[in-house]
């Protein structure tokens, strides 16, 4: 099927056709079409933000100085979305995340829609709560 739809840049308003590029800003769940020369500037943009945000950022679990974000829940259950790390407790984070899921993987495939998202709520307190413990140990 052939449509007829014709497709501009969001940036520069230039055409750019069916198969263009998609621009997805963080939060933001559809893309938003770009020419290729709106979008290397943008990935470059948003990547420069994203660095940016890192190099502010501290630990929300220890407060030491971040490594990254850890927003595995985030997407699911649009959580706080501003989660940052440092290296160690990242390394924690997923350790015990992937612990907890592998144990309840078959069990969670198994459950409806709205039973998951219960499921992955809790996982998400579960493990919020486990790294504050965790890090207080650490610390200690
Ligand atoms: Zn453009
Ligand atoms: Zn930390």
């Amino acid at each position: 099927m052939d449509s007829l739809e014709r497709t501009f840049c969001s940036r520069c308003s230039k055409y750019v056709g069916k198969h263009h590029r998609e621009i997805v800003e963080p939060g933001e769940i559809a893309g938003r079409p770009v020419c290729e020369q709106c979008y290397e500037a943008e990935i470059l943009r948003i990547a420069e933000d994203e660095m940016a945000a890192v190099a502010l950022a501290s630990c929300s679990y220890c407060g030491k100085k971040a490594l990254g974000r850890v927003s595995t829940f985030d997407m699911i259950i649009g959580g706080p979305g501003d989660q940052f790390a440092c290296d160690s407790c990242q390394q924690e984070y997923h350790r015990f995340l992937l612990e907890y899921l592998d144990a309840m993987n078959a069990e969670l495939l198994e459950l409806d829609r709205a039973t998951q998202l219960e499921a992955v709520r809790q996982i998400y307190d579960e493990t919020e709560a486990h790294m504050q413990q965790w890090v207080r140990q650490r610390d200690n």
